[in-house]
Formats: C-alpha cells, sequence, structure tokens
C-alpha cells in the first residue's frame, strides 16, 4: 500500500497534528499564509483561473484551495491527511467558497481523473513523498495538454539548510523539529529531470523570498532556498 500510494505515514501524522491551527495565521502555518498571496499571483498570471478546472495536489488545509477558488476555479484539493481535510472542509463554512476536498492520493487522483484539469498545483509536498519521480508522473497524468503544473519546494544548498532547517525549526521555533528533511529538498535541475521524463517543458523558475521577522514574500531570482517552477505540458 505504502509504495502504490507514494505516502510516508510519519510525514502526514506530523501534518495532521498542525491541522487544528492550520488556518491561524500565527500558528505553525505561518509561513505559509505568508507566502499565498505570492503563490496565487504567480498561478494567476500564467493561468486564467475563472472557471478552469485546478487540482491542488497535497492541500493540506486549504490555504491555496481556497485562493484559488476564491478566484473563480473550480478547484479539486487532495491530500492524503484526514484531519487536515477535515479541517478545510470546515473552514469552507467560514470562507463561503467551494472547493471539492477528498482525501486521496496523487496516484488515485491522476488514475480517476486523466487529462482532467486546466491547472495543477503542488506546493511544498514533493519534499516529503517516498518518491517525488512517481508524484511529479500522477502531476504529469492529471493536466489537459497545454495546461500548466505549478509546484514550490525547498531546495538542498546550505542556506536551505540554514534557514528551513536551523533557522525555522531551531532558531525561530516557527516549525516544529522534524518538519523537514536536508535529503528530501530537490535542486531545481533535479525537479527539471523529473519533469524531462514526463515530457514536461519546463517554463519558468523563481526564487520565493522570504523574511520570516517582517513577514514579506517575494518572487525574485534566487533560488538557493524556497522557489516556484512553472512546467507545461504539451498540446
Ligand atoms: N500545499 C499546501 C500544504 C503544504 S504542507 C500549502 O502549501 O499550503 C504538506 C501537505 O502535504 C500536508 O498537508 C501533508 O498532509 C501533505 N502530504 C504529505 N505527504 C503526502 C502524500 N504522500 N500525499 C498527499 N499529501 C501528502
Amino acid at each position: 500500500m505504502q509504495a502504490t500510494q507514494n505516502v510516508s505515514h510519519k510525514e502526514i501524522a506530523r501534518f495532521d497534528k498542525l491541522a487544528a491551527r492550520w488556518w491561524d495565521p500565527d500558528g505553525e502555518s505561518r509561513p505559509l499564509h505568508d507566502l499565498n498571496p505570492v503563490r496565487l499571483d504567480y498561478v494567476a498570471k500564467r493561468v486564467a483561473l475563472r472557471d478552469a478546472r485546478v487540482a491542488d495536489v497535497g492541500c493540506g488545509g486549504g490555504l491555496l484551495s481556497e485562493a484559488l477558488a476564491r478566484a473563480g476555479a473550480d478547484v479539486v484539493g487532495i491530500d492524503m491527511g484526514l484531519k487536515v481535510i477535515e479541517i478545510a472542509r470546515l473552514h469552507l463554512h467560514e470562507s463561503n467558497v467551494q472547493v471539492d476536498y477528498r482525501k486521496q492520493s496523487s496516484a488515485e487522483l491522476a488514475a480517476a481523473e486523466p487529462a482532467s484539469f486546466d491547472a495543477v498545483c503542488c506546493m511544498e509536498l514533493i519534499e516529503h513523498v517516498p518518491d517525488p519521480a512517481a508524484l511529479v508522473h500522477d502531476l504529469a497524468v492529471m493536466l489537459k495538454p497545454g495546461a500548466p503544473l505549478f509546484m514550490s519546494t525547498l531546495n538542498r544548498t546550505p542556506a536551505s539548510f540554514g534557514a528551513a532547517i536551523i533557522g525555522a525549526e531551531y532558531i525561530a521555533g516557527l516549525l516544529p523539529r522534524g518538519t523537514h528533511h536536508y535529503a528530501q529538498f530537490l535542486k531545481p535541475s533535479e525537479l527539471a529531470r523529473l519533469f524531462r521524463q514526463e515530457g514536461l517543458e519546463l517554463e519558468d523558475i523563481s526564487g520565493l523570498g522570504y523574511n520570516p521577522i517582517t513577514r514579506k514574500a517575494w518572487l525574485g531570482r534566487i533560488t538557493a532556498v524556497n522557489y516556484l517552477v512553472c512546467a507545461r505540458k504539451p498540446a
């Protein structure tokens, strides 16, 4: 089961523990809250969201799913954490948007709805799965021909080790210790290789800057810590 689902149950349990506080902008998901407007902007600049069918894979409590839905997209949000999916569903009562949240694996959604999405988002997930290549495969299957895939993740550099693990987990206490595993961080070139293997065309790599003190996030050229990519399935 574990191999076909491409899930680390330890990872899921870690995020489920945070579920109740997911929508607290000052809780453990605080960096995700702060990054969210920049991520939405990046996506919205590259795909017309109104009435687009969008998959948000590893949606967590639904920060990006809701933002996409508010921009007019018809969103399916999937995650393997039952508690985070419950929190995501509960939050819809407060936000008055619609999202189809499912506890489902990327493999299951890809098998159920191949070539069905006008865009696929997968933010801050690939560094938590046992088999990154299998995840990219599933995401590629979901895309309609010509549709973009958006991903964000942490680069594997001394800077990201310093910022995401030492800084965020040990010094600032911003994230629980053990949230990230350095060996699972992916270099842009490694992600690009996974895209090539699936026949996806890399369109953009942008650095995602973040200052946890001012809580400002921005797009830039520096990809050493966190970065966003856009790749496209050929039409
Ligand atoms: N994409 C969201 C949440 C990122 S946190 C955002 O950026 O706002 C990572 C999420 O991935 C958690 O909700 C966790 O439950 C989920 N996750 C971890 N491993 C997973 C897997 N193998 N399949 C699906 N979701 C997974």
